[in-house]
């Protein structure tokens, strides 16, 4: 007799799980114990559902904007079964944790929390799905990140996780940080291989 096979554990009641790729910044305070310690919680399942996988190297870059304090950038892969816009509100939850105030744009910020990418693991769980990740354009999330082909200070550290992804199924992370004019460039140095 012929079995219908499993369903993959990873897909939950309607929600589908994903690999998610989140930028991390900081340029006020102890910027490397901060992007270390919400990593950490984030390994430790701080977010219900959630949990990282690896984290990128470290860098020091210089800020874009009228900021002038040095930041530190690093990037995380998780694997959630939380939905997008639940994603962000409990990152969001975790730059108040740090700390994280909002009175003015580009202020400096102990921790900033951005998700980069969205690519559903099994069945799409009905959103628009582009040739690699999920494409949204609301007016409190859009994935992929807006400003994603345009900073290497995200795009360096993703692609020392994932140099093959194609944000919106044209050029790769490895070929659109390899694009980047010399002017555009941030990263002052590495200061650390590994987030955690
Ligand atoms: P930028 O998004 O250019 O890096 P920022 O990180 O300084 O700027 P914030 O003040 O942290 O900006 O966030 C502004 C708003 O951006 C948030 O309230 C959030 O709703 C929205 N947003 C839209 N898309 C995303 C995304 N992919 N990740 C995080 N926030 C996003
Ligand atoms: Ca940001
Ligand atoms: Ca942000």
């Amino acid at each position: 007799m012929y079995a219908e096979p499993r369903r993959s554990s990873l897909t939950g009641a309607g929600v589908a799980a994903a690999t998610v790729y989140v930028g991390l910044g900081s340029n006020l305070g102890d910027r490397l114990a901060t992007l270390q310690g919400a990593a950490r919680q984030l390994r430790d399942g701080v977010v219900p559902g959630t949990v990282l996988v690896r984290s990128s190297p470290v860098y020091e870059t210089r800020p874009l904007g009228p900021s002038t304090a040095e930041y530190m950038n690093a990037v995380v892969e998780l694997r959630t079964v939380v939905e997008p816009a639940a994603l962000l509100s409990a990152l969001q939850g975790l730059e108040l944790l740090h700390g994280r105030t909002r009175r003015t744009r580009w202020e400096a910020r102990t921790l900033d929390l951005d998700i980069l990418m969205w690519l559903p693991i099994g069945l799409p769980s009905g959103l628009p799905i582009g040739l690699q990740g999920l494409l949204l354009d609301t007016p409190g999330l859009r994935l992929p990140h807006a400003e994603l082909e345009r900073r290497d200070f995200v795009l360096a550290p993703l692609a020392a996780l994932a140099p093959g992804l194609r944000p919106r199924g044209g050029a790769s992370v490895a070929e659109l940080l390899a694009a980047l004019n010399a002017a555009d460039r941030t990263i002052v140095a590495q200061v650390a291989e590994h987030l955690c």
